[in-house]
């Protein structure tokens, strides 16, 4: 049983109901981070938080893209960047105003 919504957890809506309100309201904090995941373990560098609608998310992602020379993807509010480019999409983002912080390794 969730303790918070005391719903059967196989019922509990309470991760995904977070999630949609962070997306939502955000904290006007962009967070940056490296991960590596997938095959071979390459780095990507992610941006979440932006509280921006889809087609403002799609044309920042370019923006960082094409700063970073390199490719990415901009999926369910999070812009993904391939490679490590943690230091250059902060100096971007922060360009363009917004509060950035870096989060993780
Ligand atoms: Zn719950």
């Amino acid at each position: 049983m969730c303790p918070s919504c005391r719903q059967p957890i196989t019922q509990c809506q309470c991760a995904a109901l977070r999630r949609q309100q962070e997306r939502q309201q955000g904290d006007g904090v962009a967070r940056v981070s490296r991960e590596t995941k997938g095959r071979g373990g390459k780095a990507v560098t992610v941006v979440k938080g932006l509280a921006l609608a889809d087609d403002e998310l799609q044309a920042l992602g370019k923006r960082l893209k094409a700063a970073c020379g390199s490719g990415g993807t901009v999926k369910d509010g999070v812009i993904e960047v391939q490679g490590d480019h943690v230091e250059k999409v902060m100096e971007v983002l922060k360009k363009e105003g917004f509060r950035v912080k870096r989060v993780g390794g």
